[in-house]
């Protein structure tokens, strides 16, 4: 415990601030010991989920997909991704190289969105996207196929349908849950004249695994660590005790791991997470996602330094009328204050008193809120390797064998130093020799969109070949 309080103690800061600090350093730790003990109730949690859906268990939703790209896949392809933020329509052109290429348009997704008319607004930007594109059905078809990319929890009852387990990251539409989300998206497609039809659909992670495995056939795992996190792999059929139907080969398994330790209680919360869980749209649950993904650090890290104001320990004790809202603190600010390594930690101070509009600050003020963005930030990191490295774990006999995992999302791409602390937090799991050896993390950018496409492209192939 030591080694994670002493960095964050500040020199010349009033004993009462450095106390509250080792406090609350203490209190944000994962020590190897914790990693441990979440790998061990991870592989608990994992089997339970693919032997039985499980309130006590991971998720484990069989997706239906179980074909891997071989990267030869050729051809332009509509697809839709719905993500926590925005949702992005794309034309996807693979190349059959491996290599691919997009056109896009990003629509943000609307509080009015998230709250009530998102099946309409997500077909209105589909209608936009045609438009502009010039987009028409081929002679003699009535719809364009496509792929959708859909960034919550489905149960799939075939790769083209799955009912709404659950909305999460601040999504609250009403009559959608335990419902067929491609029906509710076909019926507003018809609404709206869109001549489209859903071929697929895929969770984000498994198209961001399948847009890593086009490029680098050696993935077996996708993960995104972005507004949410989730992460899906392969697994041989033989292990998925609830799969009910062929057990021979494999299929990609979407873990939901957000969920991990809804029912459970290994990780360590803290006052400001239970400030935050019992606050949020779906207390109780995501609380693994609550502590890593970007949506939330913002806001775990606001309610801390919160807590020092209220101690008349940061500030002089003030707040601004911006900072006591919830969600002003964007995990955004806190990448930039976590990076600021200038002398006088000016970034910081913009964004305290230009952005959040405090008073003032000093030195102190400003290094005790970069020390809080980085305890956070690090316990983020640590939580976000604990997961990968106990899917990896848990299929032991690939770590033999050179192993590549695709990842996107805002916390991956923009985090300061979030991969190489991957690797690093990695190392000490999964052992020096695999990780520096034969672990290879890329970037799967716009994976989750091009993931879809390559899905829908294999369905429409063996449409085809059924067809003849
Ligand atoms: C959702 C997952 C999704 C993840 C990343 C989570 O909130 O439950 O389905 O894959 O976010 O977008
Ligand atoms: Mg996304």
């Amino acid at each position: 415990i030591q080694a994670f309080v002493e960095p964050y103690q500040i020199p010349g800061a009033s004993a009462a601030l450095n106390r509250n600090l080792a406090a609350m350093a203490e209190s944000f730790a994962v020590t190897d010991d914790k990693v441990r003990e979440i790998i061990a109730e991870f592989h608990r949690s994992m089997r339970a989920g693919l032997d039985k859906d499980d309130r006590d268990a991971l998720p484990m939703i069989p997706t239906f997909v179980s074909r891997r790209p071989t990267g030869k896949e050729t051809g332009h392809f509509l697809a839709l991704d719905l993500g926590g933020t925005n949702l992005r329509v794309c034309q996807v052109e693979l190349r059959g190289d491996t290599t691919y290429s997009l056109v896009q348009q990003k629509f943000t997704i609307t509080q009015e969105a998230k709250e009530s008319r998102l099946w309409d607004f997500i077909a209105e930007c589909v209608g936009i996207f045609l438009e502009e594109h010039d987009l028409r059905p081929k002679p003699g078809r009535r719809t364009i196929p496509c792929g959708f990319t859909f960034s919550f929890p489905i149960f799939q009852t075939s790769i083209a349908s799955g009912d709404l387990s659950m909305w999460n990251k601040g999504f609250t539409v009403p009559n959608s849950v335990g419902r067929d989300v491609v029906n509710l998206t076909q019926s507003a497609f018809q609404r709206h004249h869109v001549p489209v039809e859903v071929v697929a659909i895929v969770n984000d992670t498994v198209g961001t695994l399948m847009t890593s495995a086009y490029s680098f056939p050696d993935t077996q795992m996708g993960i995104i660590f972005g507004t949410g996190t989730n992460a899906a792999y392969w697994e041989n059929l033989s292990a998925v005790g609830k799969w009910k139907g062929d057990r021979r080969g494999e299929m990609v398994v979407n873990l939901e791991w957000g969920a991990f330790d809804n029912a459970t209680h290994v990780l360590p919360y803290t006052m400001h997470d239970n400030k935050l869980n019992r606050k949020s749209s779906n207390p109780g649950m995501q609380v693994y996602e609550k502590m890593i993904s970007g949506l939330f650090l913002g806001e775990v890290a606001r309610n801390a330094i919160l807590a020092l104001v209220d101690q008349r320990l940061l500030f002089a004790g003030r707040s601004s009328e911006i900072l006591n809202k919830s969600y002003t603190f964007d995990t955004a600010y806190m990448s930039a204050i976590v990076a600021d390594d200038s002398p006088g930690l000016d970034a910081v101070g913009t964004v305290l008193e230009a952005t959040l509009e405090l008073p003032p600050t000093d030195l102190v003020d400003r290094r005790a809120v970069q020390n809080v963005c980085r305890m956070i930030g690090t316990r983020g990191v640590r939580l976000s390797a604990a997961a990968m490295a106990a899917v990896l774990l848990s299929r032991p006999e690939l770590l033999a064998s050179p192993v590549s995992v695709g990842i996107d999302g805002s916390m991956y791409q923009f985090y300061p130093n979030f991969e190489r602390d991957l690797y690093a937090v990695s190392r000490v799991f999964l052992g020096a020799d695999f990780v520096d050896n034969r672990l290879k993390l890329h970037l799967a950018k716009d994976g989750s969109g091009v993931g879809a496409a390559i899905v829908a492209m294999t369905v429409e192939e063996e449409r085809v070949a059924a067809a003849a």
